[in-house]
């Protein structure tokens, strides 16, 4: 079946059927039609998914794909097209300039967050850049999963696009298979897996992971609207977004107001009980159920902290004063619990997040501009937002992707069409003038050095002497 796929794409791709532009913008308005005469359908089953509301999910996933679509089809013909470079001295009349082409078949594997956002994007970059595409969601998203592998074939080319459906063996079974480039969003330990698996062709990777991103909140800044921009990008998907706020930096004196403002602000959001609301989601299946609530022992949540495994419901937790230490601080959280650390100052905050591998998002919420340049420069991290969180994802002109750890490779936008194409390097020259070559043909002989002299001499008075330089000295016999 995987076999199957991989090699019915490879045929299409070398039918040369993607290389015209026009049938890139054909596929690209196909799946624009997709989403927007599926929506309901889409809805529904992240719906049975992840109890995602149905108002979430155009804003959180089709949204940002439909623009993304959009500006493929207003930007392919530019994107594809030759980018002249600068030349020099012995190509001055030679056509020189990149030339991006597909790199064939691209593997696209998907996590079950965002499940539609984090295949078709990658995917709308693979079909623009003139690829094949096997497209494997995760099958922790089930009905999504699905309803993915039903409704591609009915819009886009089948050959060229198939989906795989199934679990962690058929994702292995594609991992042993060659492809030409391997997207793989999702956890580190399966990147790494992806990543040796890749490494055995010789096959590039995008690795677009997680991480524990910190959010740093300055004790002069506006509290209660950094918070209630906090408590939206923890909470919405029930935790499960890859680049929310894991932790909070504050210094003491304000971790009580922090605490109260985010309390507020989820009775706002959700209403007193949020497993009643029907805009806060679930926990994707049992087992991260768990692994969530074992995160949590031991701690006594400031606010929420209640759970039912019956429908895999952990309400809007806050912890406060949380060990640096402790387990909930060395793993991705991906859940709905927010623990709160406490620092002296933006020093001790810049040292604590430099002391830990780098995360894919930062966020800082304050009002001096030359402290918020300091933290930028002095830290590392796949984006930052400040003053907001998550903000930075909804740009398609920022390469979107992690750094170290968070995960290597961009895309979103043009950087997706980069990072999907081959930068193919040309050089197209003449047979003509070939007296100018003979200063780099043997014999090196003295006639050979006077002449090539007098030959950069003329060049020197066109072009200038400091070209004359250059050249000479890197061909010119000593
Ligand atoms: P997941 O369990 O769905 O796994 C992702 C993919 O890996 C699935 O398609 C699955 O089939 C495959 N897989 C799982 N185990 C495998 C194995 N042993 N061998 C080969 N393939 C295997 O998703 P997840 O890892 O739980 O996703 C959550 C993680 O993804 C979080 O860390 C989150 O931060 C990250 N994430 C990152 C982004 C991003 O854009 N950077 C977006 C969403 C999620």
């Amino acid at each position: 079946m995987e076999r199957q796929a991989l090699q019915r794409a490879k045929e299409a791709f070398l039918s040369g059927r993607t290389r015209p532009v026009e049938f890139r913008l054909q596929q690209l308005h196909a799946l624009q039609r997709m989403i927007t005469e599926k929506e309901t359908e889409i809805s529904t089953a992240l719906k049975q998914d992840i109890n995602r509301s149905q108002y979430d999910t155009p804003l959180l996933e089709l949204i940002g794909i439909e623009n993304e679509i959009k500006l493929a089809i207003e930007k392919l013909a530019e994107w594809a097209a030759p980018r002249p470079v600068e030349k020099n001295l012995l190509t001055i009349s030679d056509e020189v300039y990149i030339q991006p082409e597909p790199l064939g078949v691209v593997l696209i594997i998907g996590a079950w967050n965002y499940p539609w956002a984090v295949t078709l994007q990658p995917l709308v970059g693979a079909i623009a850049a003139g690829n094949a595409a096997v497209v494997k969601p995760s099958e922790l998203s089930e009905y999504s999963s699905l309803l993915l592998r039903a409704l591609l074939p009915r819009y886009l080319d089948k050959e060229l696009y198939p989906v795989v459906t199934g679990g962690v063996s058929e994702t292995q079974e594609l991992l042993k298979l060659r492809f030409d480039h391997v997207f793989y969003t999702g956890g580190s330990t399966v990147g790494k897996l992806v990543m040796e698996a890749a490494a055995r062709h010789l096959t590039p990777v995008t690795l677009e992971l997680g991480g524990k991103s910190p959010c740093y909140i300055d004790k002069d800044c506006d509290v209660r609207i950094a918070c209630r921009r906090i408590t939206w990008g923890k909470f919405v998907n029930c935790g499960q977004t890859c680049i929310a706020p894991d932790y909070i930096l504050c210094e003491p004196c304000i971790q009580g107001r922090v605490v109260e403002c985010i309390r507020q602000t989820l009775l706002e959001f959700y209403g007193a009980d949020p497993k009643c609301s029907p805009d806060y989601s679930r926990i994707i299946n049992q087992r991260h159920f768990n692994r969530v609530m074992g995160l949590m022992e031991g701690y006594t949540p400031v606010v929420g902290g209640q759970s039912d495994a019956s429908q895999r419901y952990i309400a809007p937790t806050v912890l406060k004063d949380v060990p640096p230490h402790s387990r909930m601080m060395q793993e991705e959280i991906f859940g709905p619990l927010l623990p709160i650390v406490t620092v002296s100052d933006m020093d001790d905050a810049i040292r604590f997040i430099n002391e830990r591998e780098k995360p894919l998002a930062l966020y800082i919420f304050c009002s001096d501009k030359k402290a918020v340049k300091r933290m930028i420069e002095e830290t590392s991290s796949g984006g930052v937002t400040v003053n907001d969180v998550m903000m930075h994802y909804t740009l398609s002109s920022l390469p979107f992707g992690g750094v170290g750890q968070s995960g290597m490779g961009r895309y979103h936008g043009k950087h997706t069409f980069d990072q999907l194409s081959h930068q193919r390097a040309c050089l197209v020259r003449s047979l003509g003038m070939e007296r100018v070559n003979l200063a780099r043909y043997p014999p090196q002989d003295r006639r050979r050095k006077k002449y090539t002299k007098k030959f950069f001499l003329i060049f020197a008075l066109l072009f200038g002497q400091r070209t004359f330089n250059e050249w000479s000295r890197a061909l010119l016999p000593r």
